[in-house]
């Protein structure tokens, strides 16, 4: 006697927003934020420029030191977002065309 288990229940795993074809490991990082109204750290919103970071790094994807600035680990870094760094945007492209 065998018994079949099924699954019927529909996966709940919802992708995190990210731009497309980019490594989801790269995520905002800003040396500013802004406060959520209730002071709450998730609630906090990136302020000024906007660099690529990865998980664990000490600098940003274009060098700059940012061991004390802000990361939202669950925002990617998005190149074509008004306020990203060039610098940053523009080794992210590169890496994207196999330099
Ligand atoms: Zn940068």
């Amino acid at each position: 006697m065998t018994s079949t288990i099924t699954n019927t229940a529909s996966p709940t795993y919802v992708d995190p927003p990210r731009a497309a074809s980019l490594p989801a490991r790269w995520m905002v990082c800003t040396a500013g934020f802004l406060s959520a109204p209730d002071g709450a750290a998730a609630g906090r919103q990136p302020l000024g420029t906007r660099h690529a970071r990865a998980m664990g790094s000490l600098t940003t994807r274009c060098g700059r030191h940012a061991a004390n600035w802000v990361n939202f680990y669950t925002r990617a870094f998005e190149v074509s977002h008004p306020e990203a760094c060039p610098q940053c945007r523009d080794l992210m492209a590169a890496d994207r065309f196999g330099r």
